[in-house]
């Protein structure tokens, strides 16, 4: 790690920076305050980008919108343990810093020439978990002790349900990001549609003075939403994985040709799945794939609770789950992707705007 990272001894360059770039990497509570207080005093506003890193065009285009809006941007990569569960994939979710590093470098150039840009990229902060957790980590179980923010009911449904102890992770590290960092504005992706709702509702309910923006889900090709967790598809399931997609596109068609019921809305999603699903069956255990849908849903915008009929007037959201399994009878040779192709869970979702 510290290879991607020069300490000059020149007095221009006493602070650690991405190399050939003036993106400071900061790597503790204090460093990111004193980086901080000037801007304050200056009125320079920061626009924040929270991150775990193994960065993809996802956070990047988020990068760039910040870096229109804002002074200053600052990202942060923590890969926070508070938001796996205890049989998640943790140990080996992907930490990539030599490429983060460069992938940052890189855009801090292309903004560099872009003259709609307010700002650059200022900063990246990478604390460690002692840092985050000056109490000690509270550990991972639904019953840890240790200061928590809960954000119910919109925690608890869908995602939350799958994973009790996700929202609870997600809202207590922003909670302390937002009070280390203290953005004027925090930088969201929409691929995480109920994470927005959550962290709306932790600015709303604690008066935090912060502008919450969400960025558009950014996509491969085929409709795929660009995941840190797609590298663990390898190819044979990565051909599949857009089932999902494919899946909330057919349930938005049928909303747009007139049907607001949940039967048909969600019907028309089940049978894209259904169908895949037999057509991987019939093929023999060396090519198929095999995946569950964890849940599909159609939800109302600001609760997240599941509608029977969708209100035109307040639209709502489609959104889903699916678990790619392991594959069978894996080839010589054959590309299972990273950690040997484990268990994958993929989530997406659709809007339904109002109209
Ligand atoms: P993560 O590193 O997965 O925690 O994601 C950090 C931020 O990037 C979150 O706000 C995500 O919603 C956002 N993000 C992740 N994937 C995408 C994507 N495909 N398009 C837009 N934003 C994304």
């Amino acid at each position: 790690m510290a290879s991607a990272c020069s300490s000059s001894s020149s007095s221009a360059s006493r602070f650690e920076k991405i190399p050939s770039t003036s993106i400071r990497v900061l790597r503790s509570v204090e460093s990111v305050r004193r980086w901080r207080k000037p801007h304050l005093l200056d009125h320079r506003s920061v626009g924040f980008v929270p991150t775990m890193g193994a960065l993809h065009e996802g956070h990047l285009s988020l990068i760039r919108t910040a870096a229109r809006e804002n002074h200053h941007v600052i990202v942060s990569i923590y890969v926070n343990p508070a938001q796996f569960g205890v049989k998640e994939d943790l140990a080996s979710y992907p930490v990539t810093w030599e490429a983060d590093s460069a992938k940052l470098a890189a855009l801090d150039r292309e903004m560099a020439d872009d003259g709609a840009n307010l700002g650059r990229i200022s900063a990246v902060f990478m604390p460690t978990t002692a840092d985050m957790y000056p109490s000690g980590f509270p550990g991972q179980e639904v019953d840890s002790k240790g200061s928590f923010v809960t954000v119910t009911p919109v925690g608890e449904v869908l995602e939350g349900a799958s994973r009790p102890t996700f929202f609870r992770g997600v809202a207590t590290v922003c909670m302390k990001l937002f009070n280390i960092v203290q953005p004027e504005r925090v930088y969201f992706g929409q691929k995480d549609v109920q994470q927005t709702v959550v962290i709306n509702s932790l600015v709303r309910d604690f008066m935090l003075p912060i502008e919450v923006v969400v960025g558009p889900t950014q996509r491969a090709a085929d409709g795929l939403a660009l995941s840190s967790r797609n590298v663990y598809l390898g190819e044979r399931r990565r051909g599949v994985a857009t089932v999902l997609h494919r899946a909330l596109k057919a349930a938005e068609a049928a909303y747009a040709s007139g049907a607001r019921d949940r039967e048909t809305v969600l019907g028309a999603a089940k049978k894209v799945a259904d169908d895949t699903l037999s057509a991987q069956m019939a093929l023999a255990p060396e090519k198929r794939v095999k995946f569950e849908i964890d849940y599909i849903s159609l939800a109302d915008p600001t609760t997240m609770e599941e509608l029977t009929v969708v209100d035109p007037a307040k639209g709502g959201i489609l959104s889903g789950a699916v678990r790619m399994l392991p594959v069978e009878a894996p080839q010589e040779g054959e590309d299972l992707g990273h950690s040997g192709g484990p268990l994958v869970r993929l989530i997406d979702n659709i809007i339904l705007q109002p109209s």
